[in-house]
């Protein structure tokens, strides 16, 4: 019998699959298909991401691999791409995006890691040969779970070996659903709440030379408005080696209406695609076009007995915000170390329980803001295109600098700058908090916010993300907090002055999974030199942070007075047992 069985291959389960590796959880992860995606699908890794790939040693590949910092600084609206007319492909907006590749300092400070670039088809093979590293024979594509039941002890399921046309029976503790979606939700029964079929996308996969129109090498992804059909069509640079104008792949985005049959034809999307590039005659060479309906659910469940639901199998949503994949990597990150405490002994049953209440807010919010970020896209098309005049004579007045014209294209200005709700939403991305019984509240008001999309406020709050703070060691060597927290086992972070935490802590060690370590300005383990950690920390000298091993903050003591008995008792109100 399994500990785990991980049914999906996608960003969800071959995380799942490194983290239980990481953790020493025996488990199986099968997926259906022979390979990864032939897909491009999602390509944004946000920060959290970073740090959980980081941690499992597989960042740098990917950061290799992926866009440079400098080459997604902005986001630009363009007048089509190619065309007649001298205005054909120029630039009338631009948004900073992701913390502008570092220069922001409110991302740059947030993480030891910036947010990247890849597209999910090159990225799941790098995440697929890491995970078959940790766990040789335990990664089997070409696997499809049919059928599956559950009991009080366990799940068991009907694997077929597609190759041989073989099935197995497979018994495992938990039973992780990473399928999109496709097969574990349905059969128990779990309802998608929200919006569907919100607009139909056909994807391009191209290979062409737009160099000689695209503009701006900081650039990722552009927002083409078509003067000559008042609609619009989205670029993104595949790569692999270029990302700028001079990119070798693109995917492009064309929408259609959801009854509109014409995105269902292969012929008529390429003529689309021409068309809205301005390009009837340049070679194009087209991949493969695939379609997708945009839609806006959360399941009305993430848990049912040992199953439980991560990725697009709890929550699919627009791409805008590129929130999709991350969230299943950050659904994986949420459980993975649950699952390992609770089989290992270390904490009780009902630790798993904190999985929905805290993922699905988290992930619910992420479709709000999804869906959102996409109708904004729409109101910018209407101030654009609303008013009197031809789609050409309007698109001219944002920059015509004529007196008449500036109050159009001062309202085109502030829809396009609005667009930082999605390009610059570091608190969706990064500051969302939790509330469950693995958070021990300590009692202090949620800091106030002011744009809760876009500022995310460091702060060392129970159910907070444990704020980055670079610390030295004796030998001058550069630390981030977050490479403190050692995979599985809890960090205590106590106050300068927090001897009697590391005694206590000290001995609580022998049965629980429990680190520490003394931090401050001028004394301590180690030295808190800028005195960031001291800022966001909300507690004085004497007093402690405990950290969960995904990074998330459990519980905070102002004072160590009988710290063994305090740190006990937040012990077993997080993890119980
Ligand atoms: C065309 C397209 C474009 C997208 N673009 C974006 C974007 O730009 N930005 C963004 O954030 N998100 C985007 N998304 C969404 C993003 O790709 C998903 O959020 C992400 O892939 C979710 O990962 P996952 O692991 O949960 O599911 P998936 O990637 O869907 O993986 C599910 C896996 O489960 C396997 N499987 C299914 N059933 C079984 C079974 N019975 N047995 C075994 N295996 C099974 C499948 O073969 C697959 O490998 C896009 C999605 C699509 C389809």
């Amino acid at each position: 019998m399994y500990d785990v069985l991980i049914v999906g291959g996608g960003g969800a389960g071959l995380t799942a699959s490194m983290l239980l590796s990481q953790l020493g959880v025996d488990h199986l992860l099968v997926s259906a298909l022979p390979t990864t995606s032939v897909l491009p699908k999602a390509h944004l890794l946000n920060q959290h991401t970073m740090e959980i790939f980081a941690g499992l040693g597989v960042a740098g590949a990917i950061y290799e691999r992926g866009t440079p910092p400098e080459q997604m600084r902005h986001s630009g609206w363009y007048a089509g791409l190619a065309g007649p007319d001298t205005d054909h492909g120029r630039r009338f907006g631009l948004v900073e995006s992701w913390g502008a590749g570092g220069l922001a300092p409110a991302w740059s400070s947030a993480s030891p890691f910036l947010s990247t670039n890849l597209p999910q088809l090159r990225l799941e093979p790098i995440l697929k040969e890491h995970a078959e590293r940790m766990a040789p024979g335990r990664v089997r594509f070409h696997h499809e779970v049919t059928a599956f039941e559950q009991d009080a002890d366990g799940v068991t399921a009907t694997v077929l070996d597609r190759s041989t046309g073989e099935s197995t029976e497979v018994r495992a503790r938990y039973l992780l659903a990473c399928d999109g979606g496709r097969t574990i939700g349905k059969a128990l029964g779990v309802t998608m709440e929200g919006a569907r079929d919100l607009a139909r996308v056909a994807t391009v996969h191209l290979t062409a030379d737009l160099s000689p129109w695209a503009l701006d090498p900081d650039v990722l992804i552009r927002w083409l408005t078509l003067p000559h059909t008042g609609g619009s069509a989205t670029m993104v640079p595949m790569g692999p080696t270029r990302w700028g104008p001079d990119s070798e792949e693109w995917v492009v985005h064309l929408n259609y209406a959801s009854d509109d049959p014409r995105g269902l034809d292969d012929e008529q999307v390429t003529a689309d695609l021409r068309d809205a590039l301005g390009l009837p005659g340049h070679p194009l060479d087209v991949h493969l076009i695939t379609r997708w309906s945009i839609e806006g659910v959360v399941a009305d469940r993430f848990r049912d007995g040992r199953v439980f639901l991560l990725g697009d199998a709890a929550h699919r949503h627009p791409p805008t915000g590129g929130l999709g994949l991350n969230a299943a990597v950050q659904d994986a990150a949420n459980l993975a170390w649950k699952l390992a405490l609770v089989l290992s002994g270390h904490a009780g049953p009902e630790l798993l329980d904190s999985y929905e209440p805290e993922r699905r807010p988290a992930t619910a919010r992420n479709v709000q803001r999804s869906v959102e970020n996409a109708l904004n896209h729409i109101v910018t098309g209407q101030i654009l295109f609303g008013g009197a005049g031809s789609n050409w004579e309007q698109l001219r007045r944002v920059w015509s600098g004529l007196p008449e014209d500036a109050e159009h294209a001062r309202a085109v200005r502030r829809a396009i700058a609005a667009q930082s709700m999605e390009f610059d939403e570091h608190n969706v991305e990064y500051g969302y908090t939790y509330t469950s019984g693995a958070v021990a509240q300590d009692g202090t008001p949620e800091p106030c916010n002011p744009d809760p999309i876009r500022l995310y406020q460091p702060a060392a709050r129970p159910g907070h993300p444990l704020p980055h703070a670079w610390l030295e060691d004796d030998a001058g060597r550069r630390l981030s907090t977050h490479e403190l927290v050692r995979p599985g086992r809890m960090l205590l972070i106590a106050g300068e002055d927090g001897h009697d935490w590391c005694a206590a802590a000290a001995k609580l060690a022998e049965d629980r999974p429990i680190d520490v370590v003394r931090v401050g300005h001028c004394d301590g383990d180690l030295l808190d030199v800028r005195s960031t950690w001291v800022r966001h920390r909300g507690h004085g000298p004497s007093g402690a942070v405990l950290v969960r091993p995904d990074r998330f903050v459990a519980w905070r003591a102002q004072e160590s007075g009988d710290a063994g008995a305090q740190l006990e008792q937040a012990l077993r109100a997080v993890l119980g047992g």
